[in-house]
């Protein structure tokens, strides 16, 4: 039984837009499974309300909340610390209010979780210089990947995330979007960090499959559609083929385990945000 409450304790997404979200469904499908007594709403917060968006959720007593784009690099002016994996990338995209306001970076976990079975070593490549990527590039070097190529469409941006990269000691690359076809012949993983491919341009794909080696992974962190053409591109060249759909539950497990202090259930959360997506019509 699941009624909401004086007592029930409030999660949220904050984002604009948001609609495209499926985390309300997985994160209540989870609360409802263990009988716990929270639930989670997406709000629509335009960038100019976003600081009060933020104070609003303390005041009310809010858990915590998830940040998606455009705000997880602003968000981190309203909070009052951050942890590892927030200062590294320099996003946050998870927020628990207790005491003080305090900023994570749940997509490096996510990433780190859906690739722990892979091999690790030689050349990784990251296709984008975005949020997605800097948390990709963070989550390689805490595998143990030294070697990291960023291919993207606008190199100075690719550049920037190097630069960075560089820094947490990785020996890091930054090339041109077009290069990246060639210079992936000679990586072990295979990421895919921007939209291309994403719903509705679903016949779009950053490499196609003789660009791909047979003995590679891929993960595409595009998770609609969830098998995106990226993956059967991927499947065709023998390689593994990994859905950004795990990065999205293990991004969301991590935060659930923040804001509650009990174990996700990720089956659970899995097999809602598949049907969620499913049903998604836009
Ligand atoms: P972002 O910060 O806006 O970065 C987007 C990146 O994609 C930039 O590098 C941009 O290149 C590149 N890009 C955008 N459109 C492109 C196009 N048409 N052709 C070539 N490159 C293009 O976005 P983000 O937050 O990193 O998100 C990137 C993707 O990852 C999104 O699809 C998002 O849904 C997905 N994601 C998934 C998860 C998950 O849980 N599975 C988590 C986070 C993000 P320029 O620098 O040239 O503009």
């Amino acid at each position: 039984m699941w009624d909401i409450d004086s007592s029930t304790r409030l999660c949220s997404l904050i984002g604009h837009p948001i609609k495209h979200s499926v985390s309300p469904q997985m994160h209540n499908a989870a609360f409802r499974s263990l009988g716990l007594n929270y639930v989670y709403l997406a709000f629509d917060v335009k960038p100019e309300k976003l600081e009060q968006a933020v104070k609003g959720l303390e005041a009310v007593g809010a858990v915590g909340f998830n940040v998606t784009i455009p705000h997880k690099v602003e968000v981190t002016r309203f909070l009052d610390e951050l942890d590892e994996s927030a200062e590294r990338t320099g996003a946050v995209n998870t927020v628990v209010i207790k005491s003080s306001l305090k900023g994570y970076n749940t997509d490096v976990y996510g990433i780190e979780e859906t690739l722990r079975d892979i091999r690790i070593g030689g050349y990784a490549m990251i296709i984008g210089a975005g949020g997605a990527a800097r948390a990709a590039g963070v989550a390689l070097i805490n595998l143990g990947f030294r070697r990291i190529i960023v291919a993207n469409r606008t190199l100075s941006k690719a550049k920037a995330l190097v630069e960075r990269l560089r820094e947490l000691g990785a020996e890091a690359e930054a090339i041109g979007l077009r290069e990246a076809g060639s210079r992936a012949q000679r990586c072990s993983l295979i990421i895919n960090a921007t939209p291309i491919g994403m719903t509705p341009n679903i016949d779009e794909t950053p490499l196609r499959s003789s660009e791909i080696p047979g003995d590679a992974a891929v993960l595409d962190l595009v998770y609609n559609p969830v098998r995106t053409r990226l993956l059967t591109e991927a499947e065709k060249a023998g390689a593994q083929a990994i859905s950004g759909l795990e990065v999205l539950v293990y991004q969301g497990a991590r935060a659930f385990k923040l804001w509650t202090g009990v174990e996700a259930p990720v089956e659970v959360m899995r097999s809602e945000a598949l049907r969620a997506l499913k049903r998604w019509r836009g």
